[in-house]
């Protein structure tokens, strides 16, 4: 190549990796599967990702089901949707939503994505603008992150406390916020960490986001998906304190992350955000984008509506009981702790003591050998911001967790330093 085309090529990034690319969560975990022994008869024992679906015990309800088979069939659904959604599934979604709030969402409070992931793009995109900055929680989920720098948007972090249940350090947020903060983002229930804030610590976020003017993001993918003493509030309560901007899908609760429905809702009962042209901002991210599949959208109301207290409370059920067994097989295993019990999503973080272990490196180390000796596949902390923690999904069949801790436990006798 000529050496000023080299140069060319160079100059859009072609020529080296792009330094603001990222770790993803699915890539890390690519290259963890990659390093299991192919010749291991034991099943492979996929604790890393959040996807419970293929699970026998995490089927969605018929009710679900159905709802779609019908939509489908009635013929009714197959054009291409209203860029916002169709009105029957916005309303839907906004009576479903205030069902927890102390005042009533409008259907034009509801803007419908593909999945709560595009929920993330429109709000970050929608907020980008020079030098402007958003607040992100330590740990993350790092989609946040990765599609931040993807549109050079400036991401800061803000603390979790693990001794203190993974709350938000207030303080860390006051120092970190300047003129061209405009969000801090919270997740509750939490991933990675499987927290759920209390009534009184989401109204303390509040009260702080509106002394500095900022608003609050509030990923509730996994709303309602609590096992713990704490209930889920929706941050949206306290949209009378700041405005909210609240992101979620059927993708956790209904246990179809497949189907790829997803909203966007402003919870801002004093029209704030209307007024500051931020709502138009995420109409015109929509409008250049691609929408949820019309008739998945048709099934909404009748999956909202119909799905009964037996099938959610079914699957509270099981997320307790393989939490409680992940606690406690955590504890029989010296080299990792866990600072909080879970008691929402379906994760927890844990830290690692390298120092009772003699041939491990890091947390990226710890989670390839384990995939190569025992089949057993966990994420290295670093893909959420923590490093030399794992994060552990328990949603999984409890005989398959509990098939995981053995191994788990054997690989970690194993290459514990010899005293
Ligand atoms: C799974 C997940 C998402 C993505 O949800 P989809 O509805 O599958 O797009 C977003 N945020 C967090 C914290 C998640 O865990």
């Amino acid at each position: 190549m000529e050496e000023n085309e080299e140069k060319r090529w160079n100059f859009w990034g072609m020529g080296k990796l792009n330094p603001q690319s990222k770790t993803s969560i699915r890539g890390l975990l690519m290259k963890i599967w990659g390093s299991v022994n192919k010749d291991d008869p034991r099943p492979l024992l996929p604790l890393g990702h959040g996807d419970p679906s293929p699970f026998p015990c995490f089927r969605t309800t018929p009710i679900a089901e159905d709802a779609v088979v019908d939509a489908l069939r009635s013929a009714k659904f197959n054009s291409y949707p209203p860029t916002s959604g169709l009105q029957p599934a916005r309303s839907a979604i906004a009576d479903y939503l205030s069902r927890d709030l102390p005042y009533t969402l409008s259907p034009d409070d509801v803007f419908l994505t593909i999945g709560c992931i595009q929920a993330i793009e429109v709000t970050l995109r929608a907020l980008a603008r020079p030098d402007a900055n958003v607040l992100l929680p330590r740990p993350c989920f790092p989609f946040y992150d990765s599609f931040a720098s993807s549109i050079n948007l400036e991401v800061r972090y803000f603390d979790l406390n693990p001794e203190k249940g993974w709350e938000v350090d207030i303080e860390s947020v006051e120092a970190l916020t300047d003129e061209n903060t405009v969000a801090m983002v919270i997740i509750n229930p939490g991933n990675p960490c499987g927290s759920v804030y209390t009534r009184q610590h989401l109204k303390e976020i509040a009260e702080a986001a509106r002394k500095l003017g900022i608003l609050v993001v509030t990923d509730e993918v996994y709303h309602h998906l609590t096992f713990g003493p704490n209930p889920f509030v929706p941050m949206g309560v306290f949209g009378s304190i700041v405005p909210v901007i609240t992101l979620g899908s059927i993708s956790k609760r209904w246990l179809v992350p497949g189907w790829r429905l997803g909203w966007l809702v402003i919870s801002d009962p004093n029209g704030i955000l209307r007024k500051s042209g931020i709502v138009e901002c995420i109409t015109d991210c929509l409008n250049m984008t691609s929408d949820p599949p019309t008739f998945i959208q048709g099934a909404v109301p009748q999956i909202l509506e119909k799905t009964g207290e037996d099938f959610f409370s079914k699957t509270i059920n099981i997320l307790r009981e393989v939490a409680h067994i992940c606690y406690e097989r955590i504890q029989e295993i010296p080299c990792i702790t866990c600072p909080n019990k879970p008691e929402g999503s379906m994760f927890v973080m844990v830290k690692l003591n390298l120092s009772l272990l003699e041939d491990i490196n890091d947390d990226l180390d710890f989670c390839l050998k384990l995939a190569k000796e025992e089949s057993v596949v966990v994420l290295p902390g670093v893909a959420v911001g923590m490093k030399n923690w794992l994060r552990i999904t328990f949603a999984v069949e409890p005989s398959a967790l509990e098939d995981g801790f053995g191994r788990m436990k054997a690989f970690c006798e194993r290459h514990a330093k010899k005293q």
